[in-house]
C-alpha cells in the first residue's frame, strides 16, 4: 500500500503552523498575485521564508500555488516574482497555466512542477503529455471516479498523481468558471472568485417581476448552483488502493480551527489504515468531527460513479454544530493555567472542548481572568486571556463550544 501524503492549505502561517501541529505531511500556499486565491489567503514572500523553515524543521513540505490563467500583463509580474519564491526553499510550485512552465524553466531548471486541478487532467495521454513537458506531480480533474484514477496511476506510474478528499466543492468544470466575473467583476480565473454559485437565487416570470417564483428546496429559497462540500473520509481505503500520492484538502480561505480538525480527522484515519491494513474499521467519530465545522452538508462527489452531477446543499446556511471560540498562546503549568487568544464571545461557565492534536478532546468549564489575575465574567473576540484548569497542550491547540 503506498503511503500518501496528506496536503493540508495554509492560507497564512498561523494556518501553516496549525496544519503543522494536527499533522499534515505537506502544505500549499499562495503567493501575492499569482494564485487562484484572493490575498487573504496568501503569503508575502519573507513570510514564505520563514514558513518553509518552519516546516522543513518538521519535515513538512511547502508547495507554492501560481495557478492563476496569466494575462500578458501579468507575465512581466510573474516574471520579477519567480527568483524570489524560488529563494524561499518551497518544494514545488503549483502552476495551470503552461505559458509559466517555460518561464519557470528558464530560472530553475530543476524545481519540481505540479500541475493544477484547473488543467482539467482526465486522461492517461494528458498525463504523458504533461510528463513529457518535465511535470513531477498532475492534481487530477475532480470530476474522475476512482476507477479512472486508478488506470491513470496504473499506466503511468512514475508519475506523482494527487486527488482532491475533502473541501468545497464547485459546480463548475475543473474550476474554470466566469459566474463570478459575470456577477461581481471578479474573476474565478485570477483568484478573485466570490462564490456567486452560493448566493441566494429566485426564479421571476417576465410579466410580474414583483412576484418571484420559488423553486422550494427548504421553505424559503432553492439552492441549484451551490455544491454540498467534498468528504472522502470513510473511503480511504479504496482511494490509497488507486495508487495516488497525495490527498489534498481544499479551502486556504478557511479558518486555523478548519485547518485543525481536518487535519486530524485525516490524519487519525491515515495512520491507522496505514497501521492496521485489512484489519483496519473506521472510526464514525471521525466523521461527526468532521461535521462539527462549517459544511453545506458532505458528498462523495465523482468517486464512485461517472456521470453523477454534483449534488446541491438544501441548506442556503453552512451546517456547523461547534465554533472556535479560541486558540492557546502558552501554558502556564505552575499555575495551572493557559494564556489564550479569544475568537469568539466567551462566558464564565461555557462548555468548552479543549482539541488535542494527538486526538481526542479535553472537556473543562471556562473559568476566566485578565492577565493581571481578575477574574472575568465574559471575553470578548480579539482579548488575551487566562483559561484555568490544570492541563498542558502545545501552542495553536484550539478550542472550541458547542452552538445550537
Ligand atoms: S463561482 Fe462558484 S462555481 Fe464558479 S468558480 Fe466560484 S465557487 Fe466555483
Amino acid at each position: 500500500m503506498r503511503q500518501p501524503e496528506l496536503l493540508i492549505p495554509a492560507g497564512n502561517m498561523e494556518k501553516l503552523c496549525t496544519a503543522l501541529l494536527y499533522g499534515a505531511d505537506a502544505v500549499y500556499v499562495g503567493v501575492p498575485g499569482l494564485s487562484l486565491r484572493a490575498s487573504s489567503a496568501e503569503l508575502s514572500l519573507n513570510d514564505l521564508s520563514g514558513a518553509v523553515s518552519e516546516a522543513h524543521g518538521k519535515g513538512v513540505r511547502v508547495y507554492a500555488a501560481i495557478n492563476t490563467f496569466a494575462r500578458n500583463k501579468d507575465i512581466e509580474l510573474i516574471r520579477q516574482i519567480l527568483p524570489g519564491l524560488m529563494d524561499t526553499g518551497v518544494d514545488a510550485l503549483i502552476f495551470s497555466d503552461p505559458g509559466l512552465i517555460r518561464l519557470i524553466r528558464r530560472i530553475n531548471p530543476v524545481i519540481p512542477l505540479h500541475l493544477s486541478t484547473q488543467a482539467n487532467t482526465t486522461n492517461t495521454e494528458a498525463v504523458r503529455f504533461w510528463q513529457d513537458q518535465g511535470v513531477k506531480r498532475i492534481v487530477l480533474a475532480r470530476e474522475l471516479p476512482l476507477k479512472e484514477i486508478g488506470e491513470i496511476a496504473a499506466a503511468v506510474p512514475e508519475m506523482e498523481l494527487e486527488i482532491f478528499v475533502h473541501g468545497a466543492m464547485c459546480v463548475s468544470y475543473s474550476g474554470r468558471c466566469y459566474l463570478s466575473a459575470w456577477r461581481n467583476r471578479k474573476s474565478a480565473n485570477e483568484g478573485n472568485c466570490t462564490h456567486p454559485c452560493r448566493w441566494e437565487y429566485v426564479l421571476h416570470e417576465s410579466t410580474r417581476p414583483e412576484d418571484p417564483l420559488i423553486l422550494e428546496e427548504d421553505e424559503r429559497y432553492s439552492y441549484l448552483l451551490s455544491s454540498k462540500d467534498l468528504c472522502l473520509l470513510e473511503h480511504l481505503p479504496d482511494i490509497l488502493a488507486t495508487g495516488v500520492s497525495s490527498l489534498k484538502v481544499e479551502g486556504r480561505m478557511k479558518s486555523s480551527y478548519y485547518a485543525a480538525v481536518v487535519t486530524r480527522a485525516y490524519r487519525q484515519a491515515l495512520d491507522k489504515l496505514l497501521r492496521e491494513k485489512e484489519k483496519y474499521r473506521f472510526d464514525p467519530q471521525w466523521i461527526e468531527e468532521l461535521k462539527t465545522i462549517s459544511h453545506r452538508g458532505y458528498t462523495t462527489g465523482f468517486a464512485f460513479t461517472e456521470e453523477k452531477i454534483l449534488e446541491t446543499s438544501p441548506q442556503i446556511k453552512n451546517i456547523q454544530t461547534h465554533e472556535p471560540v479560541g486558540m492557546v498562546l502558552a501554558c502556564d503549568k505552575a499555575q495551572k493555567r493557559m494564556l489564550i487568544e479569544v475568537r469568539n464571545h466567551l462566558e464564565t461557565g461555557d462548555q468548552l472542548e479543549i482539541l488535542l492534536p494527538e486526538g481526542g478532546n479535553v472537556l473543562t468549564e471556562a473559568v476566566m481572568t485578565d492577565q493581571e489575575g481578575n477574574r472575568l465574567q465574559q471575553a470578548n473576540s480579539g482579548t488575551r486571556i487566562y483559561l484555568h484548569g490544570d492541563m498542558e497542550v502545545p501552542a495553536g491547540t484550539m478550542i472550541r463550544k458547542r452552538i445550537g
